[in-house]
């Protein structure tokens, strides 16, 4: 048998309901935030993500799914969505017809990754984006946003850390500063921080080797040179999430590499996944849009993981939902009934009700038994003398509490049960 690919899952008929949940509690608080869905490709040209993402990052370096298609174009399983949405926005000119965008996506990545618990080839995130104003509010949007929505998902175990970026200019200024202290160090840094201390400086802090995180230790740090502006818009951050009660750290480590990414960055944690613990990341992206070739226009967003939001919800037993049943299992008596059943079935259905009925041509007792595992609430049984004198027995399968009823006064069943 050929198995699904590395890296990869079936989401199976008895995990939907969590999604759909979690699917409806997205969409339910971005609305009420008044942000409205985007759908892009899966796919798009390669050169969009490497600008978009950037050469330097493990994403563009190492886990892109890239291809040359049959029209010799390099195209790429899309690996977030930031880029594909100031695509689209600068493509369809949508910061023209209105000033502020703000957007969310609940869809599919790719990234050919090491496959582990909380880590996959294809998995999924949601997240939203505010595109057309640099208010550092919208910063703050992004992280209750996110909170929110974790804890609309009973999530209890969470960490929010956030820290600024400032601006290109100090930043820069930094980077020297930052290439002084570590120049005497070089040697014993590993390979990866050595390369970035030639591309990528800033990401030695993400460094997982310990030898590099002791050094990283006394390291001057960025949120110590900020100027007076980026200073005071993280202030107006922490104001609003102090308003908006959210617990929060100041990690002056939590860095994003790219020069076109500007003030606030931040990472929501679990501590109920094990290693794999970032559920959401996320920060302002002012400089992306030039970047790809764009109008300059600042924008702030946000993605998080679903398949480690679950994870998180099944180890911290947070999600409740109801037992999942049907309205109806219709019973067939005698086996020359089945036409009957399925017309009768399609009425019902057709009335909104959720109704089953076999179609293995069971005994009575089987499809009594399949009622019961459909945990349906009425079982209506077609067949007997009874529909002789056209009717049908429905049976309460809370109650036991069985009623005879006339085929013609179908419509009454169907109010009756809907009316619960
Ligand atoms: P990023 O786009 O890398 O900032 O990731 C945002 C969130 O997506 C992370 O916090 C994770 O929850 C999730 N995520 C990223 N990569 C993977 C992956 N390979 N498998 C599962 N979830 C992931």
């Amino acid at each position: 048998m050929i198995k699904a690919i590395t890296g990869t899952k079936d989401i199976l008929p008895d995990q939907i309901a969590r999604w759909h949940y979690l699917e409806m509690i997205v969409s339910y608080i971005m609305e009420c935030f008044n942000y409205k869905e985007i759908r892009t490709p899966v796919f798009e040209e390669t050169s969009l993500f490497a600008r978009g993402i950037g050469e330097a990052t493990d994403i563009v370096s190492k886990e892109m799914y890239t291809f040359i298609d049959r029209s010799e174009t390099s195209v790429t399983l899309k690996p977030e969505m930031t880029a594909s949405v100031v695509r689209a926005l600068n493509e369809h000119s949508l910061d023209k017809k209105q000033g502020l965008n703000k957007l969310y996506y609940i869809s599919p990545m790719f990234r050919q990754e090491r496959p582990q618990a909380g880590r996959y080839r294809q998995f999924h995130q949601f997240g939203a984006e505010a595109i057309g104003s640099d208010n550092p509010a919208l910063d703050a949007e992004m992280i209750v946003i996110a909170y929110d929505i974790l804890k609309s998902l009973g999530l209890n175990d969470l960490t929010v850390k956030i820290n600024s970026l400032g601006v290109p200019v100090s930043r820069e200024n930094y980077k020297n500063i930052l290439r002084e202290y570590l120049t005497p160090h070089l040697k014993n840094l590993s390979e990866d921080s050595q390369k970035r201390f030639e591309t990528n400086i800033l990401r030695i802090f993400d460094s997982k080797a310990e030898n590099d995180q002791k050094i990283m230790e006394d390291a001057p740090l960025l949120i110590e040179h900020l100027d007076d502006n980026s200073l005071e818009n993280f202030e107006k951050v922490k104001q609003i999430l102090l308003h908006a009660q959210i617990p929060f750290e100041i990690d002056p480590k939590l860095v994003r590499g790219l020069d076109y990414y500007t003030h606030t960055t931040f990472e929501i944690l679990s501590g109920s996944v094990g290693s794999q613990s970032a559920l959401c990341g996320g920060g302002r992206y002012d400089g992306l849009s030039e970047q790809l070739g764009g109008t300059a226009i600042p924008g702030v967003g946000f993605a998080a993981g679903i398949e480690r939001i679950l994870l998180a919800c099944e180890n911290e037993k947070s999600l409740d939902l109801p037992t999942e049943s049907i309205d109806l299992y219709l019973v067939r008596l005698d086996k020359e009934l089945q036409n009957a059943a399925y017309n009768l079935s399609l009425i019902l259905r057709r009335n909104d009700l959720v109704v089953e009925l076999d179609y293995l041509q069971r005994s009575v007792k089987a499809q009594m038994r399949e009622a019961n595992k459909f945990n349906a609430k009425y079982v209506l049984f077609i067949g007997g003398e009874e529909y002789e004198r056209n009717e049908v027995v429905l049976k309460n399968m809370s109650d036991g509490e069985q009623q005879n009823i006339n085929l013609e006064d179908l419509s009454t069943i169907i109010s009756k049960i809907i009316g619960e």
